[in-house]
């Protein structure tokens, strides 16, 4: 930890005395105990929506033993519209290790902290320099996002080696005195002013050395995750035809193309053939070109079979499936793909 304040650190803590915030309710008896709750309940959640939830709970568990003893159901009860239910469960588990292993005191060492249950290197750091003011340093996602912009780290935290870039970082700036509200300030920062979308750069203190601000790079920074390949499927597509007229099956409310009308369609060549071999052909099947239609969560490739029907021998289940003739319009809700297929023929 460097001994003297980095000039980013004194713009910060200038900064947050005019402006951070100081009157938040883990911020009063501050005591590792109440940190831990709020950085539990504030991770992926606002601070106004925890606001409610944290004096509900402090109240109902004034200390870590009363949640330690704490019915689960209890827990969970008070959790109840903070989502990520884990959290809740992680708390519980972890009061009880404290109880048990700890004489129900909040350990004060970094590495000790950091193997208690659902608790990482910045939550260790966060609890014992906001409440014990220990010089730890933090790197929650408000805290990687200022110091991604700033000092122009390129890459998706999710990678290790950046990650380690912005560990580097966070602590070459992270002052040995005054660390409490020099991490509650960048949290702050990174709420309230460098904020994932429109940063107000105009009123950020540290504008003037920020990459991200002097080379117009903060769509870029911090570099997005990177995309997963969507998986592929295969479907084939029957169109069965007989007399001027094709069949449609209409699939259930639920899964793709709920409620639509669609072609008949099957997994592989096997399948096909069983519902094929039922039927009576009046040629072979014929494969037509296909095309690739893509989802939210993967691409179908879609090969279409068509297939003319000497008779016509399919039992029509009210509102299951249906003759329609071509040429006519339709009038019912048609999947894409059968839409695309049958505006061909
Ligand atoms: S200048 Fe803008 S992008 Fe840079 S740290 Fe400040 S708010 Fe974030």
């Amino acid at each position: 930890m460097e001994a003297t304040e980095t000039q980013f650190a004194q713009q910060i803590l200038a900064w947050y005395q005019l402006h951070g915030r100081k009157s938040l309710p883990w911020q009063h008896n501050r005591t590792p105990y109440r940190v831990w709750l709020s950085e539990v309940m504030l991770q992926q959640t606002q601070v106004t929506t925890v606001i409610p939830y944290f004096e509900r709970f402090t109240a109902r568990f004034p200390t870590l033993t009363d949640l330690a003893n704490a019915d689960i159901d209890d827990v969970l009860h008070l959790w109840t519209g903070l989502g990520y239910y884990a959290r809740g469960r992680n708390l519980h588990k972890c009061a009880q290790v404290i109880r048990d292993q700890h004489g129900g005191e909040f350990p004060t060492d970094i590495e000790t902290v950091m193997s208690l249950p659902g608790i990482g290197r910045s939550t260790a750091g966060a609890i014992l320099s906001l409440s014990l003011d220990q010089p730890h340093a933090i790197l929650d996602g408000n805290v990687k996002r200022v110091l991604s912009r700033h000092h122009g780290i390129e890459g998706w935290y999710g990678v290790k080696a950046v990650e380690n870039k912005l560990w580097q970082a966070a602590i070459a700036n992270t002052p040995s005195h005054q660390v409490q509200p020099y991490n509650q300030a960048m949290m702050d920062m990174g709420a309230m002013i460098c904020s994932r979308s429109k940063p107000k750069c105009e009123i950020c203190p540290v504008a003037a050395t920020c990459v991200a601000f002097t080379d117009n790079r903060i769509g870029e920074l911090p570099g997005k995750k990177p995309k997963k390949e969507k998986p592929a499927k295969r479907a084939l597509l029957l169109i069965l035809l007989h007399e001027g007229k094709v069949f449609l099956q209409k699939r259930p409310p639920a899964g793709i193309w709920g409620g639509l009308w669609c072609l008949p369609q099957f997994d592989d060549e096997v399948s096909l053939e069983r519902y094929l071999a039922k039927l009576t052909l009046a040629a072979e099947p014929e494969t037509l070109n296909g095309f690739r239609h893509t989802f939210s969560h993967y691409h179908l490739d879609i090969e279409p079979v068509v297939a003319l029907l000497a008779a016509k021998p399919i039992e029509v289940q009210e509102n299951q499936s249906d003759w329609f003739t071509l040429g006519e319009p339709f009038n019912v809700g048609l999947a894409a793909a059968t839409e695309k297929l049958l505006a061909q023929l």
